[in-house]
């Protein structure tokens, strides 16, 4: 399939996980990448992981903080420089934060949190989106989560950020579609990554795999999701094949969520 010949998608959080592996997804579709993340060294392993499987692929990368607004400015502004117009946008570079009680959560985290996870989704719409009207098309993905639809507990910042991009993407999904543009969102349940691993990590530094057993038990299909399987549902939304599909929210969780 080469769904993305020609066509110029914006990856941020791109460095690393779901937005690496969405990135060498496209990069196999056809796609021109402009990668964005606040670490430099995860930018450059996702070109090498994308040069192993598609060789010269052209990629911007942008070391930049989604939370901070010139930050967003200028990845836009260099990927509209570098490639003139923008196709796609994955809307997913997030952190975790500290799990606990929300008594204990802290006004700090939870603005911390708010700031990358919420906010960073907002700038990132706001500035695309400009770009995006004047071309009468585009097709954004936000990455929210299973914590966006459903109680999970421990995470009152990441609750109420995830919450909050399915907010969004309802909100400006119905806005722009008269204009040819497609904005939906993804909710990721457990997928094996380096934010899920480190998570795991606090409750059991040693063994993080076998923290996270406890996780899986009540899902469906007993397994982690691994980030190719999240792709290949980014890499489908943001194409032409999904045409009609707008300001919905999409779990890919193995059906955990709607299990009782
Ligand atoms: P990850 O930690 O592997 O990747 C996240 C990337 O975002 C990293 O490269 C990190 O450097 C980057 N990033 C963090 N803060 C940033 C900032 N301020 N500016 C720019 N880049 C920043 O995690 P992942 O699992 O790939 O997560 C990607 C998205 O998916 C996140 O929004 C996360 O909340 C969401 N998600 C993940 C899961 C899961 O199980 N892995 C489940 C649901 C939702």
């Amino acid at each position: 399939m080469n769904r993305f010949s020609d066509r110029v998608v914006l990856i941020t959080g791109g460095g690393s996980g779901l937005g690496r592996a969405a990135a060498v997804r496209l990069a196999t579709e056809g796609a021109k990448l402009a990668l964005v993340d606040i670490s430099e060294s995860g930018l450059a392993d996702s070109v090498s992981a994308i040069s192993e499987v598609v060789p010269n692929v052209d990629i911007l990368t942008v070391v930049a903080d989604v939370s901070q607004e010139e930050d967003v400015d200028r990845y836009v502004s260099e990927t509209v420089a570098r490639f003139g117009r923008i196709d796609g946008f994955f809307n997913n570079a997030g952190i975790e934060g500290k799990q606990n009680r929300t008594e204990n959560y802290t006004a700090a985290e939870f603005d911390k949190v708010l700031a990358i996870n919420l906010r960073g989704v907002f700038l990132g719409l706001e500035k695309v989106l400009k770009v995006m009207h004047e071309q009468g098309s585009g097709m954004v993905v936000n990455t929210a989560s299973v914590g966006g639809i459903r109680g999970i507990g421990n995470q009152s910042g990441y609750a109420a950020a995830k919450h909050g991009v399915v907010g969004l993407t309802r909100n400006s999904g119905v806005e722009y579609a008269e204009f040819g543009i497609r904005i939906n969102a993804i909710a990721p349940g457990a997928i094996w990554t380096p934010m899920v691993e480190n998570s795991m990590k606090q409750l059991d530094a040693e063994d993080p795999r076998g923290a996270a057993q406890q996780f899986i038990q009540g899902n469906p299909t007993k397994r982690f999701g691994e980030a190719p399987e999240i792709a290949a549902v980014v890499a489908f939304l943001l194409s032409d094949d999904a045409s009609y599909v707008n300001a919905t929210v999409l779990p890919i969780d193995g059906g955990q969520s709607y299990k009782y």
